[in-house]
């Protein structure tokens, strides 16, 4: 994530470093002090990243004042102060792979050593606090503030229940400052959140903030009564008592009564540090509290001393950054799309931006009741996520940053594709262009039709799908079913190679599961797990086209709006002509019995790297669904690799291993597409 910042005058880089620092001297004032940012950590970070860029490649631009020289942001003047003779500092950040080799390097050098070993703990995301116990007693809690003074805030960390008022055993030193993390679980989050909103209060943004504004106030009794934990993960002064390591610490902490991380784990070099912190990554959602990312440290406590620290941050560890989840961004248009039900979605495109491991440029807005409740503007800038780690959506809009010049969105009163009449019926969320004909429906139906989950035509894409309706070559999906080559040639930039592909594909779709047929119809309500659902009831297509609601709604999973909706889809004789011509194709429209094993029965497999075909969701699922097991880390047990672009260090450990390693092509072909 290095800036390039070559290309800068020296006179342009003081200008710019000026303006960063300001902007970032702002924000930092804003999430620190007043515990209430503006901007996502994203969009920090990247300001952050640009300021640290210029001032490595010009170093005396650097000021004493910078905020790469210091920490957090001083105490507010309301709590007393706490100093600290041994400094709270911050730690590097890592975004990738490459940022993590480069530490690694770093450390090698500054130790003049070939081989080190690590300690990774998760890094909760919470407010950092230090406890002083004086034999063995808590006698001051203060927060991180600038590193060197922080805010007494004994009262509020004494209510927190899984902080030790007393240390527990008999080994305890006269004099032991215990460092760590104030959290605050997801679901007391929520919980907080939903009072909060039912007594007209600001909501928290996310379970960071809310700690740290629950540790920073003046009542305690109202810190108590927002459920923080604690997670214990160094020492600041220490007397009477001597650690070697960051793993021997970890266990004296929890022997004394602290909850330390709970997945700290020894690693032997840097490429297993790689391993875990992907793995982290992957298993980001599943802590119960806010973690977002890995913290790296050298073990020994003698190297550490060795490597030393710069006023920031230590030499010895590097935080590892989950991929952002949130991005900012600035929306250039609203567009409306229209689906294969006709249903209008206004569409915001935006400036591409990076969100949790890739580029996103565009979120549905779903309906004009969606739009004007985030009253998102042509030329507002907003925050971006993905829902699920998957889909991108909008979170919120700057509206303090309008301008003046943003436009509005209106829903259009006629369909965007055939300029054909649109409803919006009472009651109803959607508005729909009611043209059954509409070009868009039917290229949607057939777009959804060929998709993977559907009848899984691999060479039909969207383009083609396009150009085979506008060219009049097929009305409807059956029509696929009868596609001459000499046709098909016809189309634009259609080779033989490309026709004989589609035409083989488009054979091969005949056999699909009838489970894939029933989605493929493309019946409003019916997903692919429904329409798993009901092929075990109804075993041929013709029972389900004759089943009464009644009998569907004995399938467990099928509701009465669904049952209503298949019954309304089958009793149109358009729909029913279409099947007809499905069936004269030979399509299949029987559920057949799946005898013996699976075919991956008992089969192990890992992904790495990037699968230009599939999500790694996707295709995990289906390895699983023909008996097979993923698994995250490279062992002796494992049965194939699956390497796809940029393969990470698994590849290495699974060539040392002998493991099969296999491309995208040849998994493709173990999973029978
Ligand atoms: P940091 O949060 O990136 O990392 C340092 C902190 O990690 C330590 O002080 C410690 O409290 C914590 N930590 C958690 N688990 C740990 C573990 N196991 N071992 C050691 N430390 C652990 O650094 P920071 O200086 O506190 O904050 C900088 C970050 O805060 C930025 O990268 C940005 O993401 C965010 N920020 C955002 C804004 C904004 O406006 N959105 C402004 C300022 C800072």
């Amino acid at each position: 994530m290095k800036v390039d910042v070559s290309h800068l005058s020296r006179e342009a880089a003081e200008k710019r470093l000026k303006d960063l620092r300001e902007t970032i001297n702002h924000h930092m004032h804003l999430y620190y002090v007043l515990d209430k940012p503006e901007v996502s950590d994203a969009e920090y970070d990247r300001l952050f990243g640009e300021l640290l860029a210029i001032e490595e490649h010009f170093p005396d631009l650097v000021t004493l004042d910078s905020p790469s020289q210091r920490v957090g942001a001083p105490p507010l003047k309301e709590f007393s102060t706490v100093e600290y003779k041994i400094p709270m500092l911050s730690l590097a950040n890592a975004f990738n792979e490459d940022d993590l080799r480069d530490f690694d390097k770093r450390v090698k050098n500054g130790l003049e050593v070939d081989s080190i070993e690590y300690i990774t703990e998760l890094k909760m995301d919470g407010l950092a606090i230090s406890l002083r116990y004086e034999d063995g007693f808590l006698v001051q809690g203060a927060t991180r503030g600038d590193g060197r003074k922080g805010e007494d805030v004994t009262n509020n960390v004494k209510t927190i229940r899984n902080i030790p008022l007393k240390l527990f055993g008999t080994n305890i030193p006269s004099l032991i400052e215990v460092r760590g993390e104030a959290i605050m679980f997801k679901r007391d989050f929520d919980e907080l959140n939903k009072v909060r909103e039912k007594n007209g209060e600001p909501i928290f943004s996310n379970p960071r903030n809310a700690s740290a504004g629950s540790i920073r106030q003046l009542d305690s009794t109202i810190t108590a009564d927002r459920h923080l934990h604690m997670i214990a993960y160094g020492i600041g002064e220490v007397l009477g008592k001597g650690f070697k390591s960051q793993l021997e610490l970890l266990s004296y902490l929890m022997s004394i009564g602290f909850k330390v991380s709970p997945e700290f784990k020894i690693c032997k070099d840097i490429e297993e540090v790689i391993d875990n912190c992907e793995f982290f990554t992957l298993h980001r959602d599943e802590f119960p509290f806010g973690a977002d990312g890995v913290v790296v440290k050298v073990s020994s406590f003698l190297k550490q001393e060795m490597l030393g620290a710069t006023s920031h941050e230590p030499r010895w560890a590097i935080a590892y950054k989950f991929p952002a989840e949130e991005a900012d961004t600035t929306v250039r248009d609203i567009i409306v799309s229209v689906g294969r039900t006709g249903v209008l979605t206004p569409v915001a495109i935006f400036d591409p931006v990076g969100v949790d491991g890739s580029v996103v440029s565009r979120a549905a807005l779903h309906n004009e009741d969606i739009v004007n409740k985030l009253d998102i503007r042509v030329g507002d800038q907003i925050i971006v996520h993905k829902a699920g780690s998957v889909i991108p959506e909008v979170v919120s809009v700057y509206k303090e940053r309008r301008i003046g010049a943003e436009v509005s969105f209106k829903m259009p009163d006629c369909c965007p594709v055939c300029g054909g009449p649109v409803v919006r019926e009472e009651g109803e969320a959607f508005t729909r262009c009611i043209n059954a004909s509409c070009p868009a429906q039917v290229k949607e139906k057939i777009i959804h039709f060929v998709s993977r989950d559907a009848m899984d035509i691999e060479s039909v894409g969207d383009k083609i799908v396009s150009q085979m309706v506008d060219s009049g070559l097929i009305h409807d999906y059956a029509d696929l079913f009868f596609i001459t080559k000499y046709k098909l040639l016809e189309l634009e930039r259609m080779g033989e190679r490309l026709a004989d592909k589609i035409l083989k594909n488009i054979t091969e779709s005949k056999s699909r599961p009838l489970a894939n047929l029933v989605y493929a119809l493309g019946i409003f309500e019916v997903g692919k797990h429904t329409a798993e659902l009901l092929v075990k009831r109804f075993k041929h297509i013709d029972e389900l086209i004759r089943s009464s609601e009644e009998s569907m709604l004995e399938v467990e999973g099928v509701g009465p709006v669904t049952a209503k909706s298949i019954k309304d889809f089958f009793s149109l004789e358009e729909n029913l002509a279409v099947i007809e011509k499905l069936k004269k194709a030979g399509v299949n429209m029987e559920e057949k019995e799946v005898k013996g094993e699976l075919p991956l029965a008992g089969k192990i497999f890992v992904f790495t790297g990037i699968l230009p075909s599939f999500s790694r969701a996707e295709a995990s699922k289906i390895v699983e669904s023909l008996g097979g097991e993923v698994s995250d880390s490279i062992s002796k047990r494992v049965d194939f690799l699956v390497s796809g672009e940029e393969a990470g260090s698994k590849k290495e450990k699974a060539k040392q291993l002998n493991l099969t390693i296999i491309n995208e092509d040849e998994f493709k072909k173990l999973i029978g597409r």
